[in-house]
């Protein structure tokens, strides 16, 4: 199941110019693989032959329910491989192997079943006209889907692009993240299995600067679906603009808020609650409850129960079964992640919690779980994604400040409201921008349920069948009855 080299046209094959790059596992530091480093020449033999097979139209144009099984049967070979997919994406991540096994490999499987249960499903529409025409307004793939994705959730992220983006009909150029790409690999080995044809499905292994940027700019990619940093979403766009104009789609991440207000019905659940939503995956998750804004009145118990819940999340070797804070992705971002929180106390705001960097497994890159409190609300620890273990803690004055407070980023991706008053639950989901809103829980959530956000959290929506309108367009049919 250790892949190391690109998937193009059906087939693993060394890039064109016989580069690799290392893998390296952020649980001690060791390289695990040296693997194909796609450039330019590579992403092109797979946009050609993506283009090739949707032209061919074995998959495009097959039975949404062939398709639909085809999906299927991906979604039963993941979960029989479930334990060397699970250990190929912890070891390359640093997931902890449990969440790996009981959320990363289940989720990204769940979503391939689910696009595959659902693609038969999908109905056309005949618009109102006369009755001397039929006009019909069905769904048809783009064509080449080019996905970029990023290292915090390699399987699910991938599959959240490739199952909607297959289920439609589209052939896709996957480029992995530079930190994480073996898993995507492995998955296209099972999709080969599972039946997908030679072409439909490549993934190109490869640095964000060479394989990433040969498939935003290339002109054969009709859409170009992205997960990572606001920085590269906005050079997507710019790769489109200055090549084919090409559609994307951006999931940019956030600095998604806790609202805790003073009627919240049990704090001590809450906090746990926001503790999971935090330290969960080391923090490194996009819609990620980073900041809570916590009503006075309330403030000093919350922060009680959150340090309690810190101090229960121990950084350990994420190959034992039990551990729940793994590795951060590398050396390399961690430290990015501790320069923040020691900015943040220059800054004046208060370590409350953790802070510190620990070595359970020597070589890999660990941080404690870390609550940092401030009333300014303009440092960049309240504005800034950190993307590690780091929780931000502000008091609100009433209901309207905390409103003000919670909304007060570039972000709009996710919040959370914890209160007792469903009518004062309703107004404040309604004001607070952010394309998800939890009522007293946090990261509910299930294939049905679409996921992204607006302004620096990027536009477009994965999951659900809405995600189908980002990788189809619509196609009118006008039949004269004259
Ligand atoms: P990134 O945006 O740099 O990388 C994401 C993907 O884009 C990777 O596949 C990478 O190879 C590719 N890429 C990088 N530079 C590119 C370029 N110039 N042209 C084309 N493709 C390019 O994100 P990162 O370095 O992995 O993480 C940096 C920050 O991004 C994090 O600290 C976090 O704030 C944010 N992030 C957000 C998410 C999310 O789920 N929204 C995921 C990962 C990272």
């Amino acid at each position: 199941m250790l892949r190391r080299e690109a998937f193009i046209d059906g087939r693993f094959v060394p890039a064109a110019d016989g580069r690799t790059f290392p893998t390296v596992s952020p649980r001690e530091g060791a390289v695990l693989a040296q693997v194909a480093r796609g450039g330019a020449a590579d992403v092109d033999r797979a946009v050609r032959a993506a283009r090739q097979s949707f032209e061919g139209g074995a998959w495009s144009l097959a039975d949404p329910a062939q398709r639909g099984r085809v999906l299927i049967r991906l979604a039963e070979l993941m979960t029989e491989r479930l334990s060397e997919l699970a250990l190929v994406e912890a070891r390359d991540s640093g997931h902890p192997i449990r969440d790996a096994r009981s959320v990363d490999v289940p989720n990204a499987a769940r979503c391939f079943a689910w696009y595959g249960e659902a693609i038969d499903k999908v109905y056309g529409e005949i618009a109102p006209t006369a009755a001397d025409a039929l006009a019909l307004v069905g769904r048809e793939p783009l064509g080449v889907v080019g996905a970029v994705v990023p290292w915090n959730y390699p399987l699910i992220i991938s599959a959240w692009k490739l199952a909607p983006a297959l289920a439609a009909g589209n052939s896709v150029v996957l480029k992995p993240a530079e930190q994480s790409p073996l898993s995507a690999l492995a998955l296209a080995e099972l999709a080969v299995q599972a039946g997908v044809p030679a072409g439909v499905l490549n993934v190109v292994p490869g640095y964000g600067e060479e394989a990433g940027q040969a498939l935003g700019r290339h002109p054969g990619v009709d859409k170009l679906a992205f997960t990572g940093s606001v920085p590269v979403g906005r050079l997507f766009q710019r790769y489109a603009g200055e090549s084919n104009g090409k559609e994307v789609s951006l999931e940019l991440g956030g600095k998604s808020p806790h609202v805790v207000l003073a009627d919240a019905p049990d704090l001590r659940a809450a906090a746990e609650a926001i503790g999971w939503g935090i330290f969960y995956n080391a923090g490194q998750t996009c819609h990620a409850g980073s900041r809570v804004v916590v009503e006075r009145s309330v403030h000093d118990e919350l922060v009680a129960a959150l340090a309690e819940v810190a101090r229960s999340f121990v950084p350990a070797d994420p190959l034992e079964p039990d551990t729940v804070l793994g590795a951060l992705i590398s050396d390399e971002h961690l430290q990015g992640v501790l320069a923040k929180v020691s900015r943040a106390r220059e800054d004046g705001a208060s370590v409350l919690a953790g802070g510190g960097r620990v070595s359970p497994v020597p070589g890999g890159a660990y941080m404690e779980p870390t609550l940092i409190e401030t009333d300014d609300p303009g440092l960049p620890v309240v504005q800034d994604e950190v993307f590690g273990p780091v929780l931000v803690i502000q008091a609100a004055d009433d209901v309207e400040h905390a409103l003000s407070l919670a909304n007060h980023t570039r972000y709009g991706l996710a919040a959370a409201i914890w209160t007792s008053d469903i009518t004062t639950a309703g107004r404040l989901a309604r004001r607070l921008r952010a394309g998800t809103v939890w009522v007293n829980t946090f990261d509910a959530a299930s294939m049905a349920t679409p996921f992204g956000g607006s302004r620096d959290s990027g536009h477009g929506r994965d999951r659900s069948l809405h995600a189908l309108d980002a990788y189809t367009q619509l196609k009118t049919t006008w039949i004269s009855l004259a």
